[in-house]
């Protein structure tokens, strides 16, 4: 039977695990920890993802009911879906929407301006409506369609649905998803009309955690704690793989080995900017992204300052400010901070939907009256204790001077991959990955990499919805691209 070997056991290790084992393949799957990738480290982290109606939701406009052995879903702004054990007849009331599933065969319909979504529970099919998008995914198949203007609505949901073929199974994923669902919180300032809840990224790592359990008990999955350090493309097509000081050839290999947050360029490092020697600590945002950690960095009237207005980088802030009550916070930023844009008629986020804020952290951006603001350079509010100015003025000793500690959340960078060789004219050559397209990786020369893929964080490919290119990452996209990988490597067996 053909292998393949995952390195790395992140939300997109997961789901390519759970998508191969799906193909019909045996899986090698490698990671130090098996603790659900960097999710493990941001327990204290507000998700981005949008917490769906779903199961368990006892949102008074959804009513669902999901079964242990087939299921469709659905996302509607007002409606929900309904499945049984075996069967499912499924349904919304959103005038813009309509699904139909049934036993052995599907029919779908998609609407002027909102989504469809269909299972059946041996094939699969794919759809697109005019503005938003819907994923499902059912006991055999999965389904899964891209819209023509906006992103999925990538709820947690949709994206859990789709990590493992078969939906969650029962036990552990299945109770940390009930309590995620029972403890989701609401939004107080951001005008998302969804009014869906919200979570954090412990209760993820709780879910995917589950998820991994479950598939380590999987027969044809085996588990080698560790790291990938290199792979040689041998002449039959294979790669081996050497894990420590052991080998294994596989006939396929997909990285999922995450990122790392991206380092300051020299033009922004504190010995170009601060006014007077020692220069500001630099703070390792992974660290700072856990509170225990970070009140160890930080001493209680420390002046700190954050470079950077995504996501990771009003956390930060948030932290520093609200759990750490720091006496001072200056937030530095290239641009006005944005919002991920929500239409209701869509039922989607349409612009900024990956680079503007979403969940808690737009909550809090807007309660504090930095969305939308050109820098002001200086205090955001009387009497406040957050400062915003533009990153440019880190170099005006008025702004930047005295600060102890800075960190920069300029977004992620692939994490280091394994050393990658092949074998031409009897001499070793080293192969690097030049470029990545679809989960597909490139040499420098252009060309595939034969049996080698991407997927997760490392290789989320660039959408546009801001106005300039933005990594797709979400588990959501992730999954699915888990979901074409096991395919595509499951037609060349
Ligand atoms: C503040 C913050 C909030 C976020 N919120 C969200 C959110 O709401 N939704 C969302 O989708 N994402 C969110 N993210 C991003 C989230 O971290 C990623 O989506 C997710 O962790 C990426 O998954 P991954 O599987 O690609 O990589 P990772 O989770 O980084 O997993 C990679 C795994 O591969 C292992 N590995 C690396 N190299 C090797 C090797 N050579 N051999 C074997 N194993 C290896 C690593 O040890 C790790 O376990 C957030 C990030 C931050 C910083």
């Amino acid at each position: 039977m053909r292998r393949a070997l995952v390195a790395g056991a992140g939300p997109a290790g997961i789901a390519s695990v759970g998508h191969l084992l799906q193909q019909g393949l045996c899986v090698t799957w490698v990671d130090p920890s098996f603790t659900a990738g960097a999710l493990a480290s941001y327990a204290d982290v507000p998700a981005n993802t949008k917490h769906s109606c779903s199961v368990l939701s006892t949102h008074p406009s959804c009513a669902v009911l999901s079964s242990h052995h087939s299921c469709a879903v659905l996302s509607s702004h007002h409606s929900c879906l309904s499945s049984s054990q075996h069967s499912c007849a499924v349904l919304s009331t959103h005038p813009s929407c309509a699904v139909l599933s049934s036993h052995h065969s599907c029919a779908v319909l998609s609407s002027q301006h909102s989504c469809a979504v269909l299972s059946s529970q041996h094939s699969c099919a794919v759809l697109s409506s005019q503005h938003s998008c819907a994923v499902l995914s059912s006991q055999h198949s999965c389904a899964v369609l891209s819209s023509q203007h906006s992103c999925a609505v990538d709820t947690l949901w949709d994206a859990l649905r789709n990590v493992i073929p078969h939906g969650l199974p029962s036990g552990a994923p299945t109770l940390a998803f009930e309590e995620m669902c029972a403890n989701a919180r609401q939004l107080k300032h951001n005008p998302d009309p969804s009014k869906l809840g919200w979570t954090g990224m412990a209760e993820c790592a709780a879910v995917f955690r589950g998820l991994t359990g479950f598939l380590l008990e999987q027969p044809g999955v085996e588990c080698v704690r560790g790291r990938v350090d290199a792979l040689h493309l041998r002449d039959s097509g294979q790669w081996r793989a050497s894990i420590r000081r052991s080998q294994v050839d596989v006939d396929a290999v997909v990285l999922a080995t995450g990122g790392t947050h991206t380092r300051a360029p020299p033009s922004l490092e504190p010995t170009g900017w601060a006014a007077a020697p020692p220069a500001a600590r630099v703070l390792d945002v992974d660290e700072a992204l856990q509170l225990p950690k970070l009140r160890r960095l930080v001493g209680p009237d420390e002046h700190v300052a954050v470079v950077g207005g995504g996501h990771t980088g009003v956390v930060l802030c948030r932290f520093l400010h609200d759990e750490l009550q720091l006496p001072r916070v200056r937030l530095f930023v290239r641009r006005p901070i944005m919002l991920a844009q929500w239409s209701s008629a869509s039922n989607g986020y349409t612009s900024w939907a990956y680079r503007g804020l979403k969940g808690d952290s737009a909550d809090w951006a807007l309660a504090h009256g930095m969305v939308g603001r050109k820098p002001k350079n200086g205090l955001l509010q009387a009497g406040g204790r957050l400062e915003l100015y533009h990153v440019d003025s880190l170099h005006t000793s008025a702004d930047a001077g005295n600060v102890d500690a800075v960190a920069f959340c300029l977004g992620v960078s692939p994490a280091a991959l394994p050393s990658l060789f092949k074998v031409v004219d009897n001499e070793i050559q080293t192969v690097e990955v030049a470029g990545h397209s679809h989960g597909v990786l490139y040499d420098a020369n252009g060309q595939t990499i034969s049996g080698l893929y991407g997927v997760g964080m490392a290789f989320a490919d660039d959408e546009y919805t801001s106005g300039e290119a933005y990594p797709e990452a979400g588990f959501l996209p992730f999954s699915l691209r888990a979901a074409e990988i096991a395919r595509e490597i499951s037609l060349k067996s």
